[in-house]
């Protein structure tokens, strides 16, 4: 079965065209600014990239175009479209009306679409691919993956907020938490690395990337996770603020006369360690001045300090923790980060072993053999999970 992934966001588009008999990737690729002039479709093939640049007013002439080059004679993995038996999107807002991934149908639809005032940015857009594609290829099923299922185990203590419970009523406000898939992806894997299953194990994630989140997942259950509403809460981030006094938010807007609108930016856009730096969202362009740059220094101790934070509170919630896992850009690549984040919890049994941390991007165990914590890095891999979850839906179809 060869099922073909799509992540659509408001301007770009990621896919994956991956056989599902060795799990391999058949073909991959990115569309950037899509509605926007110098849109560019990036598309790799057997390690070697080819780049259309042309106009593309919306999704559908950008998977057009996606759908021209997997079939392209020369550098296309496919034949014909026909060998496309399925196709899994990522939907980032399921609400409280999906906890797990789905087949889609008109009812589905409508749900998404009733989502859309929880990430009005990232829901439309995830439509936009699922109506281009049920238009492009008629008759293939297609499968939603949420952000936010894998969260709805959560007790309604942890994702209640202290705020009249009328607006939970009333506008459903709630923690929901985000990177799900990954989350899901990444403890599974955590437990099979070890000879464990997930049910007996209690784990934090840590999907520390541009944008970071952190989930207590309790004998196979979250419990609890740091992104909220949107993923702006929690650990301080590339660009977003992340947990504060939400006083400062009415007083800033008053002191600088913003728009709810323009204080949503400053938060998402504007802070975080970019802000904290003053130098980058890019923890390697931070890291590299750490030594020498005083402000670089505060961003990467207060994420590692916020992380830290997170971690020590869901063991506590959990009574204690068995694993704690670190995935995405920096928690797979950055090893000083992580050092940074792990060397004050030796308290609760963590013991870091520098020299199995000292590597990159690849499963391993970076805790010392007596640490009654076992530390690892395991690859997130999204596209796979969504694409499991695709072949799974159809083949009980
Ligand atoms: P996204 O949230 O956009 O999916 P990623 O998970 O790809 O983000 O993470 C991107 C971030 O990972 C980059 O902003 C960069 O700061 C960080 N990163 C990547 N490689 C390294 C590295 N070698 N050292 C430190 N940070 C890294």
């Amino acid at each position: 079965m060869k099922v073909l992934v799509i992540n659509c966001g408001s301007s770009s588009l990621k896919y994956q065209l991956i056989d599902m008999e060795n799990e391999a990737v058949l073909a991959s690729g990115l569309v950037e600014r899509i509605g926007i002039e110098g849109a560019k479709l990036t598309h790799k093939f057997n390690g070697e990239k080819f780049v259309t640049e042309t106009e593309m007013k919306d999704h559908k002439v950008a998977l057009t175009l996606v759908l021209d080059e997997l079939t392209n004679n020369e550098h296309g993995a496919i034949k014909s479209l026909q060998e496309i038996n399925a196709v899994g999107h990522r939907v980032v807002h399921g609400g409280e009306k999906f906890n797990k991934s789905v087949l889609v149908d008109d009812t589905v639809l409508k749900e998404i679409r009733e989502c859309i005032d929880l990430a009005p940015l990232h829901n439309p857009a995830n439509l936009m691919g699922i109506e281009a594609i049920q238009s492009l290829i008629p008759g293939v099923p297609n499968v939603v993956v949420f952000d936010t299922a894998f969260h709805q185990t959560m007790p309604a203590e942890n994702y209640l907020y202290a705020l009249p419970y009328e607006y939970y009523e009333k506008y459903k406000v709630r923690r929901y938490g985000f990177h799900g898939t990954s989350h899901n992806f990444v403890s599974q894997r955590a437990a099979e690395f070890l000879g464990k299953k997930r049910e007996d194990l209690r784990i934090v994630t840590c999907h520390l990337g541009n944008g970071s989140s952190m989930a207590a997942v309790d004998h196979g259950k979250v419990i609890d996770t740091s992104m909220g509403l949107t993923p702006l809460e929690g650990v301080c981030m590339g660009t977003r603020c992340g947990d504060l006094d939400p006083a400062i938010v009415t007083f800033i807007m008053e002191k600088e006369g913003l728009t709810p609108k323009e204080m949503d930016n400053v938060m998402n856009k504007k802070s975080g360690v970019l802000a904290l730096s003053g130098i980058s969202s890019d923890f390697r362009d931070i890291e590299e001045v750490e030594d020498t740059n005083e402000r670089a220094r505060i961003a990467l101790t207060q994420f590692a300090n916020r992380v830290r934070k997170y971690v020590a509170g869901y063991a506590a919630q959990m009574g204690g923790v068995d694993a704690i896992v670190f995935t995405a850009g920096v928690g797979e690549n950055s090893a000083s980060m992580r050092e940074a984040i792990l060397s004050k919890l030796e308290f609760m049994g963590v013991k870091v072993d520098p020299e199995k941390n000292n590597m990159r991007g690849k499963e391993a165990i970076i805790s010392t053999d007596d640490s009654t914590v076992t530390a690892l890095v395991i690859p997130t891999n999204e596209e796979l999970m969504i694409a499991r979850d695709t072949k799974r839906l159809v083949e009980v179809k």
